[in-house]
């Protein structure tokens, strides 16, 4: 009997933003048989809105980046859920290891320059990312002289690489392609919309159609989300009948499946996940690509404690503190960024730390990596910062069911002539007819990687795919 949308038996490997996406689509579209596998207790993987102090706190994608090209804004641009940030973080102050702090009319002009250093589409250029913004950085510097102080050029310099690691999802910038900025397509307009308090799990009720204040109405999926359901082994060869094994020992057949898990999930577990191995080229691409670190850390606090005029700070080392705290048990605090305020949240601060040093800091307890933050406090302001009420700070690695934050383009991708397309590629059954096992994720988007609009698309991508094959047979 052949298979039509109403028999096809759909399962999806994951219910973040991608496989709502894939779910909702492919039920809009007549199929009737979809089934979503997640390993957490909960929806939203890399979206994750908690109830926090006096609203909710989005422990992972926290803005909306942008508006015209952006599925996300499209989506919801009418129902008055986004709220513009506009400047405000370009208030967010500099503060020296020494406690000095920067005049703003000062780091506005290495802000510009910094800011300046990035490549933009038009540029060719070989080499890293980091190369490049270093390279122009210091020209735009040395042409400026010599009223620019070179001190705190470094001071300043390094503190944006650490701010851009933030941004790419790197380690370091050193192992970014300049192909990442290129084929990366920003969209225009507010770049940091939020949800004003009800978090980026109010985009996954809308693609749900799931009640408001509701968070356990799944709408359009309801009783087809199974939680807990982490997926050890996958068998896609010898017949068209696919077949998963759950980690709790569960066998679930299927007819297709739409795999949505993280990059650093395949990274660490294709070889077993997958029975046969994945083709070579998957394996390049899994290999190639990489998924990046970054954490937050979040702070409630009785009252806010930032001075009226201060909306967050940034932290600049001194070489000589910076050459110190290396050889102590605070070497992972220099890869902390900044801290600021966040909107609809009075009482809060919320800090990012990236690369290697937010994975040790992920090994680290709790009440350790909140002494660490007092004393960096301590160490660079001249105001108190009391412990806070309650503090929380994210793992993203330390997660099996996420290995990392959001990926990017490596110079490694480009040696093997490798990218998002090759995530992408679907494996075809044995007549070339319908597509067996496919890909989704944000890894998998060749032009809005490492974003919930980019992982919302890649979702919509494989479901218009399979159905495609439906309608077209
Ligand atoms: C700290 C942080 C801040 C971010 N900020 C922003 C932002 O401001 N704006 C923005 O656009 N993006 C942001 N992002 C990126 C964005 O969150 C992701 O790109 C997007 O949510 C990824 O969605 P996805 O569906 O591709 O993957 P995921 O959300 O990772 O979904 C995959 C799902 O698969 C599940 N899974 C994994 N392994 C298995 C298994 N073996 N079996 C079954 N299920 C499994 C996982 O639990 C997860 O739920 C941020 C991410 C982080 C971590």
């Amino acid at each position: 009997m052949s298979k039509t949308k109403e028999t096809a038996r759909v399962v999806i490997i994951g219910a973040g933003a991608s496989g709502i996406a894939a779910g909702t689509r492919l039920l809009e579209q007549g199929f009737r048989n979809v089934l979503l596998l997640e390993a957490e207790d909960r929806i939203g993987g890399r979206i994750c809105s908690i109830p926090f102090a006096d609203s909710l706190m989005d422990l992972g994608a926290q803005w909306c980046h942008g508006e015209k090209g952006n599925v996300v804004y499209e989506f919801v641009k009418d129902l008055n859920f986004l709220e513009r940030t506009g400047d405000y973080y370009k208030n967010v102050q500099f503060v020296r290891s020494n406690k000095d702090k920067i005049v703003a009319e000062q780091s506005k002009i290495f802000i510009e320059i910094a800011e300046n250093s990035i490549p933009n589409k038009n540029v060719e250029f070989y080499g890293t990312e980091g190369d490049y913004v270093k390279q122009k950085y210091w020209q735009e510097i040395n042409e400026q002289k010599p009223s620019i102080d070179n001190t705190l050029a470094t001071e300043f310099l390094e503190s944006f690489l650490k701010y851009e690691c933030s941004v790419d999802g790197c380690d370091n910038l050193f192992e970014v392609s300049n192909r990442n900025h290129k084929e990366f397509i920003e969209s225009d307009g507010d770049n940091l919309l939020h949800w004003r308090d009800k978090g980026y799990r109010t985009f996954l009720r809308l693609l749900m159609d799931g009640k408001e204040n509701q968070p356990n109405d799944l709408g359009k999926l309801n009783g087809r989300v199974l939680f807990n359901r982490r997926i050890a082994e996958i068998k896609w060869s010898q017949c068209n009948e696919l077949i998963l094994r759950c980690w709790n020992g569960e066998i679930i057949q299927a007819d297709h499946i739409i795999c949505t898990v993280s990059l650093g999930v395949l990274k660490e577990q294709h070889s077993q996940l997958f029975v046969p191995p994945l083709p070579r080229s998957k394996v390049r691409a899994i290999e190639g690509l990489k998924l990046g670190t970054v954490d937050k850390f979040v702070m409630e606090f009785q009252v806010q404690p930032l001075p009226a005029d201060c909306v967050g700070f940034n932290f600049l080392w001194l070489q000589k503190d910076l050459q110190e705290i290396r050889s102590t048990e605070w070497f992972w605090l220099e890869s902390v960024g900044s801290f600021h305020r966040v909107s609809h949240q009075p009482r809060l601060l919320e800090g990012w730390i990236t690369g290697q040093h937010a994975r040790h800091m992920e090994t680290l307890t709790e009440e350790k990596v909140l002494e660490g933050l007092l004393w960096l406090f301590g160490k660079f302001l001249c105001f108190n910062i009391p412990e806070p009420k309650r503090f929380i700070r994210t793992q993203w690695h330390a997660n099996p069911n996420f290995r990392g934050s959001y990926s990017f383009r490596t110079t490694l991708a480009d040696d093997l002539n490798i990218g998002p397309w090759d995530l992408e590629a679907p494996i075809m059954d044995s007549l070339n007819k319908y597509p067996k096992l496919q890909f989704a994720g944000e890894a998998s988007s060749k032009t809005h990687f490492g974003t919930v609009n980019g992982a919302t698309e890649t979702g919509w991508r494989e479901a218009d795919r399979l159905s495609q094959c439906y309608t077209t047979t």
